[in-house]
């Protein structure tokens, strides 16, 4: 048994009775719980939704698409590393998938704010566009556009 967002706590308690390995630990109550009580799997099969390895998660991810509560599931599954059942419509490898795009993504978006902030900082120490977009390998454009956000964003540069 996985544990899926309609397992109930009973449910859960049910198995870790039967199963000595004690692998399946009992779904954290936290404030945003409430989003289980429109959960449209609650209403399904749950065996649905924990396919075994070769077994189609079709119908429970034709379920999940018509859930009001798809994106906190997703983001419930997400934010506590959920390994096993379909959770938001995804499966775990596309769970997988999805976490790394948005490492990768989280990753860029850190290393262009590294750079805007070192483009500030030589242009407040006085540099021109050209010497940094030659310092730097940026093209001017990016250079002026990165000067202009500053100022909109009321840093004296
Ligand atoms: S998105 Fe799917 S798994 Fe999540 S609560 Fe809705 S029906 Fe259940």
């Amino acid at each position: 048994m996985a544990v899926s967002p309609n397992t109930s706590i009973e449910g859960i308690d049910r198995f870790r009775h039967a199963d000595l390995s004690g692998h399946i630990m009992p779904l954290p109550r936290h404030r945003g719980d409430d989003w289980r009580k429109e959960a449209l799997c609650a209403e399904s099969d749950p065996e649905l939704f924990s396919p075994s390895t070769g077994e189609s998660a079709d119908a429970a991810k034709k379920i999940c698409a018509s859930c009001d509560v798809r994106a906190q599931c997703l983001a419930y599954a997400l934010e506590n590393d959920e390994r096993s059942g379909i959770w938001g419509g995804l499966s775990p490898l596309e769970r997988r998938r999805l976490r790394s795009k948005a490492s990768a993504h989280e990753r860029a978006r850190t290393a262009r704010r590294k750079r805007d902030l070192d483009v500030v900082a030589q242009r407040q120490n006085g540099r021109d566009a050209t010497t940094i977009a030659r310092v730097t390998g940026l093209n001017e454009r990016t250079i002026h556009r990165i000067i202009r956000q500053a100022r909109t964003d009321q840093i004296a540069v």
